[in-house]
């Protein structure tokens, strides 16, 4: 999914080692490499297209795997970060209104959510939950 950027090998023409592209010069036989080998490594743009596609992949599976530990939940007093009740890609971003002041039964496929909530002290848990 993600491409890593590792520095091409290739044969050495004279020992037939493995070297790196861009090496001036081989490590075990001294050969230096002429040519096409040098110029592609000069003409090779410093940040490649697979890179940047690698970075952003990375950047995307932090931002999914951070927030899939919080809620961002959004009331009239502003937004709220909870923890979650336990990891979870779906209802990183709540509002208190879809919860406040209905009845719990109302919201029992969002029990997780709830006990998140009610944990991090947006909602007040019901008093005859703890009887
Ligand atoms: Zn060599």
């Amino acid at each position: 999914m993600c491409p890593m950027n590792a520095p091409a090998l290739f044969a050495c023409p004279s020992c037939q080692r493995g070297i790196y592209n861009g090496t001036p010069s081989c490590p075990f036989c001294g050969y230096a490499p002429r040519g096409p080998v040098l110029a592609s490594a000069a003409a090779a743009p410093p940040v490649s297209f697979s890179a940047i596609i690698g970075g952003l992949c990375t950047v995307l599976v932090v931002v999914v795997g951070l927030g899939g530990f919080f809620h961002v939940v959004s009331g009239s007093e502003g937004a709220t970060i909870c923890a979650k009740d336990g990891w979870a890609v779906e209802d990183t971003f709540v509002s208190v209104d879809d919860y406040a002041g209905k009845p719990l039964l109302a919201n029992l496929h969002k029990a997780k959510v709830l006990r998140a909530l009610f944990s991090c002290g947006v909602l007040k848990r019901p008093e005859w939950l703890d009887k």
